[in-house]
């Protein structure tokens, strides 16, 4: 052909500076739609060859390379996939490839952050002049006779087709960089960002550095000295072509899905177990979902889930996609039926979509289910891994509540874990749909200590989740309620009578409120059956949890003054410091001790309740010393 200058026929400003200017924060996508496009042109040439529409040289192997240039500052992407003719040349890229990113202009350009659409997807060939200020397409069909054609275009609406000089099948683009895109031709620059998005691409993808020096000879290893020849070793492609999830689940091994794991996440713990999908109808959609192992007891999980299109990576954790509590876990996602070229807030009404996270949200709770009944000493065992994923799951989605309901356990303070109805079952008799629980084991030692003494059981619920997670049981459930062990003492921990005199415990009630200095403090005395414990201190559920809600949401301002701590002093008449206390009232020669005992009651209660201010820390040591004092 002769030469051929042309205007890309669209009455329209310039596109590019547009393009430029709004795609400024996601640069990089023009490498992931070339070399799309690159794999796309490998896909149709090996669907030819397979209908028997093209005779290929016997060696002949598919394959992409990116080959970036520091000196000339370009990038250059080759495929040797189908190609293009003059005439396809103009069609595709003047008019379909055009149009298609004017379409996509028009559509976003006005949208706020919301009306994106994941990752850019379908901006195609032109989000080439996003980096560049001149672009090349040298092209050669695989069609017999077909004559290689060069098209150039500096980033306006004009361009120019002429005859190029290419001799072997496929298209070579060569993208001559602005100054201000400099920074893809370092090599690894653009390895990171063809491992972000293609590590799993079906065709072998190589990078090439043109700029770098050659490898000299004597840099070669020293074990070549064989005498022959030395070969050097075949570059090794920087994607994995067959993702594991693409494999059918029964042909893969235990071994594989954690190197998979650790590749993929470069976690180097093993993760729990996992779930593969892998569903070709009524829609398609293949991946797996790992649970992760917890690294400490006080971390929350943290996942993350990538989405593919096809082996490309879109993006992570995409809400509009995945129901948010799966995000927790770690996983990728391949589905190729995602509409991606339309806006985040379509997707997310988008009744396919839907149906995408329920099917997700089903397999997950199965795979629970089915470890809960099939493998129960490691759901057990898991559980403390998991249960901030399931409670999560629960909150956020009634149907995945509705589906592991009846799988969700507790830690029980007698050892091993129990479902709800376990727990409220075994317990009927002493308290009746009440389910008392440790929030903090070394905080509470005391109480569970009363607790196992009287052969009661609580649940340990000590993750920051579980206060929504009572809440939501609370809901769901109807009559039980959660009550903090330090909110109640419960009547099979007394004795059935006091032992006291009505004065006797008006006499306490005086003295302890002049103790501590206040005239509101409860005082309550109970005939424990345990003797050791003086005295402890109780808490009102209602207005301990009206207390952490101002907490979390009072906005950093302090608002527990606005609810009165509703605490009480619980004085154990069957302990002999209690007794001696009521015995010495009369003394005044014993005043100051009975002053100095009392006192030290309170703190110790107190202590085992929570923390004690640092001033009150003070007092309690220097009371100490001085109780020891008396000794010597
Ligand atoms: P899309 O890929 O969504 O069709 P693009 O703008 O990326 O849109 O590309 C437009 C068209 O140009 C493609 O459909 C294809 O026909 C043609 N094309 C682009 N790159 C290549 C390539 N490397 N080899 C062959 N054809 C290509
Ligand atoms: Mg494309």
């Amino acid at each position: 052909m002769g030469q051929e200058r042309g205007s890309i026929s669209i009455n329209t400003e310039n596109i590019f500076p547009i393009i430029k200017k709004w795609l400024y924060s996601e640069k990089d996508i023009f490498i992931r739609e070339l070399v799309s496009n690159a794999s796309d042109a490998v896909n149709k040439m090996k669907k030819l060859e397979a209908m028997g529409e093209a005779q290929l040289p016997e060696d002949n192997k598919y394959e992409i390379k990116v080959i970036v240039n520091k000196n000339e500052k370009t990038i250059k992407v080759l495929d040797n996939g189908l190609g293009m003719t003059d005439e396809e040349v103009k069609k595709y890229i003047n008019q379909i490839a055009f149009s298609g990113a004017v379409d996509f202009i028009e559509k976003y350009k006005d949208k706020s952050d919301d009306g994106q659409i994941i990752g850019h997807f379908g901006l195609g060939f032109y989000s080439a002049f996003m980096v560049s200020e001149r672009v090349q397409i040298d092209t050669l069909s695989y069609q017999n006779g077909a004559k290689a054609v060069k098209w150039v275009s500096d980033g306006g609406t004009e361009f120019e087709m002429s005859d190029s000089d290419k001799t072997d099948r496929g298209t070579l683009i060569t993208l001559y960089l602005s100054d201000d895109s400099l920074e893809f031709v370092d090599e690894y620059k653009m390895r990171q960002t063809l491992e972000k998005y293609f590590a799993f691409l079906p065709i072998e993808l190589y990078l090439e550095d043109a700029a770098k020096e050659p490898e000299k000879a004597e840099e070669k290893p020293a074990e070549d000295k064989s005498g022959e020849e030395a070969v050097p070793a075949a570059p090794k492609p920087l994607n994995d072509t067959a993702p594991l999830w693409l494999k059918n689940p029964r042909d893969c091994t235990e071994e594989e899905y954690k190197q998979f794991y650790t590749k993929v996440f470069h976690d180097f713990n093993e993760p729990l177990f996992w779930i593969h999908l892998n569903m070709d109808y009524p829609f398609n959609l293949k991946g797996i979902l790992y649970f992760p192992k917890l690294k400490h007891e006080f971390e929350t999980m943290e996942g993350q889930i990538k989405l593919y299109y096809n082996q490309v990576f879109v993006a992570d954790n995409i809400k509009e996609v995945i129901p948010e509590f799966l995000m927790l876990l770690k996983g990728v996602l391949d589905c190729p039926d995602l509409p991606l070229n339309v806006s985040r807030s379509f997707l997310q009404n988008d009744g396919y979509v839907n149906k995408i996270s329920s099917h997700i949200t089903k397999k997950v709770a199965d795979k629970l289910t089915s470890i809960f009944e099939n493998e129960r000493e490691n759901y057990d065992k898991y559980w403390d891994d998991i249960n901030p994923f399931v409670k999560y799951g629960c909150i956020r989605e009634e149907k995945f509540y509705d589906r592991v309901k009846d799988i969700i356990i507790y830690k029980s303070t007698k050892g091993g874990y129990v479902t709800l109805n376990q727990y409220l079952e075994n317990n009927k008799e002493k308290h009746e749909n009440k389910v008392f629980y440790v929030s903090d084991e070394n905080q509470q030692a005391q109480y569970v200590k009363l607790f196992n003494e009287n052969d009661m059981e609580a649940v340990i619920l000590s993750t920051m989740i579980d206060n929504h997670f009572m809440s939501l049981i609370e809901s769901k459930v109807s009559g039980v309620h959660f009550n903090r062990i330090d909110a109640d003492i419960s009547d099979s921990m007394k004795q059935e009578n006091t032992g006291i005199a009505e004065e006797d415990v008006s006499y306490l009630e005086t003295l302890f409120k002049e103790t501590v200095n206040d005239e509101k403090l409860k005082v309550q005395v109970e005939s424990l059956k345990n003797d050791t414990i003086p005295a402890v201190v109780l808490l009102s559920e209602q207005s301990r949890r009206m207390q952490e809600m101002s907490r979390m949401y009072g906005g950093g301002m302090d608002m527990s003054s606005m609810f009165p701590k509703e605490q009480t002093l619980v004085l154990n008449s069957s302990n002999k410091l209690v007794k001696a206390v009521i015995d010495l009232k009369a003394n005044e020669a014993k005043k100051e001790d009975v002053k100095l005992i009392s006192e030290h009651i309170y703190d110790l209660a107190m202590m085992s309740h929570q923390q004690l201010e640092p001033e009150a820390m003070s007092r309690f040591i220097a009371r100490s010393n001085e109780i020891l004092m008396k000794l010597v």
